[in-house]
């Protein structure tokens, strides 16, 4: 894939949920994922690194994973990852 992406207002396709998105600041830069993917993938991390149990995890992964779905994105690969049903 190019990377057409310049820094400062640009789109890009996120990707893990595939919705076309812009940097917030949230994200490092040269990241290719969205906000909400960013912090899911962050979750991911704290969950392996012992941070949070699954049960919480879990819950915060769903707030973040409904919001991806309510933009449009496509959010089954967390919900695999976080043992959430898949839609
Ligand atoms: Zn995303």
């Amino acid at each position: 894939m190019g990377n057409t992406f310049t820094q400062g207002g640009a789109t890009y396709v996120c990707s893990q949920c595939r919705r076309r998105t812009r940097y917030t600041g949230a994200q490092s830069l040269g990241s290719t994922l969205c906000a909400q993917c960013w912090d899911l993938a962050g979750l991911e991390n704290e969950v392996s690194d012992g941070f949070y149990s699954s049960n919480e995890a879990r819950r915060r992964a769903e707030v973040l994973i409904a919001e991806v779905e309510l933009r449009g994105g496509s959010a089954n690969s967390w919900r695999t990852t976080f043992g959430l049903e898949v839609k």
